[in-house]
């Protein structure tokens, strides 16, 4: 990850002055308008927005996103190729030496019990589904470790069925955006899913999650450098100053070892300009 390295192009040097913070949407109508306005927006700056994540398939995918509680994309990238390499099956792996999965996947932090997660899921997919990855939701969270999100991420992006992704980025937005004020992640994809069509989902969950780890940070959103900034009803809840906040930009276009260059071939997306790239 580079910080700062993008200049102002993202933001397309809309919020170059001060702006007044929106007011949140008063009606329905208006909620829903600035929200499919929202998505529009990121729709243009992120047309890149995929999966972070490295898979060749279905299971893949699975593991990785069992993988990447509580550390980063990046970080799971890195590990996985030879995680695959020496077990490419359900079948290889739940047959694997524990102690050998541990080893591998330890940079991902938490490595006993996501050994014993993806060990788990790899026999229960060689025992229950014939070694494969099954595409419904209800067979998905009954694998061990495998919960309503990270099904989703699996049905949208191996299996093509919309799903939205409700992780820590997208909760955060969304709520400053006001398009909910839940903070439990079934409510908050119940809200959002009833804002849009469900053709968007999966890929407006890409967007806000894009937004959120390059821009619209956790504790120091970037509003001033923000290209959703005369949308936003917590515009200024960051730094505003135009300069300070392109400081605070971070981008991963890819380039650092590990990381994505080009999404899963038919993605919705454009693959990820290179590094340091404008826009
Ligand atoms: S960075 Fe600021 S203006 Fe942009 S979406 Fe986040 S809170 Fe709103």
């Amino acid at each position: 990850m580079s910080e700062g390295s993008g200049d102002a192009t993202p933001a397309k040097g809309k919020a170059a002055t001060p702006l007044k913070k929106p007011k949140p949407p008063q009606s329905r109508t208006a909620l829903v308008r600035q929200a499919r306005r929202i998505n529009r927006e990121l729709a243009e700056v992120y047309p890149y927005a995929h999966p972070e994540l490295d898979f060749e398939n279905p299971f893949q995918l699975l593991v990785a996103t069992v993988m990447s509680a509580q550390t980063t994309d990046l970080r799971v990238n890195q590990t996985t190729p030879a995680l695959f390499a020496k077990y490419p099956t359900p079948e290889d792996l739940a047959a694997a030496n524990p102690e050998e999965i541990e080893e591998l996947i330890r940079p991902t932090g938490f490595f006993r019990a996501k050994t014993k997660s993806i060990m788990g899921l790899s026999a229960a997919l060689r025992d229950d589904f014939g070694g494969e990855v099954p595409g419904r939701i209800e067979d998905l969270v009954k694998l061990p470790g495998v919960g309503r999100k990270t099904a989703f991420v699996v049905l949208g992006n191996a299996f093509g069925v919309p799903g939205i992704t409700v992780d820590t980025h997208f909760g955060r937005l969304v709520r400053r955006w006001k398009w909910t004020e839940e903070t439990d992640p079934d409510k908050v994809e119940a809200a959002v899913g009833a804002l849009f069509p469900k053709s968007e989902w999966t890929m407006l969950s890409h967007r806000v999650i894009f937004h959120g780890r390059r821009i619209c940070h956790s504790r120091k959103p970037a509003c001033g450098a923000c290209p959703i900034a005369p949308l936003c009803p917590s515009y200024g809840e960051g730094e505003t100053d135009p300069e300070k906040a392109k400081k605070l930009l971070k981008y991963e276009m890819g380039g650092a070892p590990g990381q994505r260059l080009k999404p899963p071939p038919g993605y919705p997306g454009r693959p990820a300009p290179p590094l340091g790239a404008a826009g």
